[in-house]
């Protein structure tokens, strides 16, 4: 049966969205008594937050089912996640103005949606339009707040971009060129000839070749290429002495909107998934944003991804520990660019040197790298195919 007292969930809708307006429609004095839960964590000198919208253990989800009887009539499982890179609680400040609008003019209050809150969510899958961003303190209350945000702001965006690349004539197509990346990642795109499914290592090896594109920048590090070629003015150096780990874990998260829409579409260059036709209408735009020419899978690995030590290089190899060789020969390209700016930047080992003077040295990306063999037998093909 369902509860009178439950106001029934927009489609798309978060969970602590819906709790919210629960409370809100109650006009209970017990709305004080629920909230996103902190701590302080001495090792990144700022707060993190639990999930009240992904994660049925946390805190805020507990109380909500005393609170508001949130399980009396709805299954937290109408709220769950749909995509596995969901940004932290914290950098879910991305919104569509006009769902906010249509909420209000529906009768009811704004409520945030699901689809707002992954690292791929640059756009509206509803209105076609590129998200915008709220500043200042976050809150349950953000769909409302954002709503009066916008309803106060005298200019539409507060983003002042001259770039061709951000203006809002490309908008459109930028927003096509990330529903044909996002639809191939999500299966419908290309599919296992065996299994029928999305390859699952593909998609592992995206989710990498995504963080490596969005590596915050700092003081000591070249950021990713999405920042690099996209970010006008003075790239954000939010923690100056963070070392790679953290640029590379808290980069995707960090990026605004317009940041991550460049990742996503240069992760699709990545993997090959445009057009010719696309790929000369993205390399026209990044010639008049940023002056780069024919931009390619080798160039995104070699020119915008600056390993400086050793070390790092190890950290991004293990992400691509267990890949299989098949998902690793389609970014190929990349990865040879990687491997050759590493080659030329920085000290290696022995080992290093060898396959720095093999060609395809990209394929020693396969192995563990404590346990690599010589490249000679690598591409000789005495090993590689016995994978
Ligand atoms: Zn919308």
């Amino acid at each position: 049966m369902v509860d009178y007292r439950l106001v029934k969930p927009v489609y798309d809708e978060t969970f602590s969205s819906w709790v919210n307006r629960c409370l809100l429609a109650r006009l209970s004095a017990k709305v004080t008594g629920l909230s996103v839960k902190s701590e302080f964590s001495r090792e990144d000198s700022e707060y993190k937050f639990e999930d009240p919208d992904f994660d049925a253990n946390s805190d805020y989800v507990k109380g909500s089912i005393i609170i508001v009887g949130a399980y009396r009539s709805y299954s937290f499982r109408f709220f769950e996640k749909e995509q596995r890179l969901v940004l932290p609680w914290e950098w879910r400040v991305n919104y569509c103005p006009e769902c906010l609008r249509a909420d209000v003019v529906a009768g009811r209050l704004p409520a945030w949606r699901k689809s707002w809150c992954y690292v791929m969510s640059v756009h509206c899958l509803s209105h076609n339009r590129q998200l915008s961003s709220l500043n200042g303190a976050l809150s349950v209350n953000k769909a409302w707040d954002a709503f009066v945000y916008e309803a106060r702001s005298e200019i539409f965006t507060t983003e002042n971009y001259a770039s061709a690349w951000m203006s809002n004539e490309s908008e459109r197509i930028r927003i096509s060129l990330v529903r044909k990346v996002v639809a191939w990642y999500l299966g419908s795109g290309e599919r296992n000839k065996i299994s029928n499914e999305i390859d699952e290592n593909l998609r592992h090896c995206f989710d990498v070749v995504l963080q490596m594109l969005l590596a915050a920048p700092t003081y000591a590090l070249k950021p990713g290429a999405a920042w690099s070629l996209f970010f006008l003015g003075k790239p954000r150096f939010d923690r100056p002495k963070k070392g790679f780990a953290w640029a590379l874990e808290e980069g995707m998260f960090r990026a605004g909107v317009h940041v991550r829409m460049s990742a996503v579409i240069l992760a699709g260059m990545v993997f090959s998934i445009f057009s010719d036709v696309e790929v000369k209408f993205i390399d026209r735009l990044l010639k008049i944003a940023s002056g780069v020419c024919r931009l390619n899978s080798y160039k995104i690995g070699s020119e915008c991804f600056l390993l400086s030590n050793r070390e790092d290089y190890l950290y991004v190899r293990a992400k691509f520990s267990g890949v299989s060789c098949s998902a690793l020969e389609r970014i190929c390209e990349f990865v040879q660019g990687v491997e050759d700016s590493y080659q030329k930047s920085c000290e290696g080992n022995k080992k290093d040197r060898l396959w720095g003077r093999a060609k395809d040295s990209w394929r020693r990306w396969a192995y563990d790298p404590c346990n690599e063999p010589d490249p000679q037998s690598v591409i000789l093909g005495l090993r590689y195919y016995k994978i």
